[in-house]
């Protein structure tokens, strides 16, 4: 599966938004919006109206930066939302939000969903104990995620339990600080979604 490889900042100024892609970074004075927080490439000072369909291509670009995903991959997500009972919106945002790069985000085991989504494709990570390289997979309530055998002795490991106490875990999600296990204690809702974008909009530029 493609991935983006190009300067994530300049995602974040094209979009307008911080879209928190780097990490420790962001936090930081560094941070490219705070720096040079117009859209890169735009010579001209005058602001440009952006049409009904411009705003809605773009909050579905930042959804796609932030979850790092390629336009095929995220249109058949989008797809598969809409098959779903319920509202379309919403069901992509739980899509989202159940992958296994996200989830190794968001429990802390990663500062960027990029670095996330590499522990899983080099398989530092199990799911139900069965090693998972697949960034995309869908976890379900009642899945732990686990690290491999050998991961587990890493010197990324060992560092990660000593600042890991320090990583607030949502909701849905738990996580044994001693040990590095986390679970699935239920399917996140759309509200439990780190979104920084409008999936109406995106519902709006998927049906023309
Ligand atoms: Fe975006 Fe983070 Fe870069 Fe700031 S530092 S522009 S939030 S990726």
């Amino acid at each position: 599966m493609a991935t983006y490889i190009g300067p994530s900042c300049r995602l974040c100024r094209r979009s307008g938004d911080k879209l928190m892609l780097k990490g420790g970074r962001c936090y930081s004075p560094k941070c490219g919006v705070d720096k040079r927080p117009k859209p890169p490439g735009q010579a001209s000072t005058q602001r440009r109206r952006i049409s009904d369909r411009g705003t809605q291509l773009r909050e579905k670009q930042k959804a796609r930066y932030s979850y790092g995903i390629m336009e095929t991959q995220f249109k058949r997500m989008f797809r598969e939302a809409e098959r779903q009972p319920g509202v379309s919106g919403d069901n992509l945002m739980v899509l989202l939000e159940r992958r296994l790069d996200n989830v190794v985000y968001r429990l802390g085991f990663a500062d960027s969903r990029s670095q996330a989504r590499q522990l899983v494709q080099h398989g530092h990570i199990k799911v139900n104990e069965h090693a998972t390289n697949i960034p995309s997979f869908l976890v379900r309530e009642g899945d732990t995620i686990t690290w491999v055998e050998t991961s587990a002795k890493s010197v990324y490991y060992k560092d990660l339990a000593q600042t890991i106490a320090s990583k607030v875990v949502p909701n849905w999600l738990s996580l044994d600080r001693q040990i590095l296990i986390g679970k699935v204690v239920s399917v996140p809702t759309p509200e439990d979604a780190e979104s920084k974008f409008d999936a109406k909009s995106i519902v709006e530029y998927y049906s023309r």
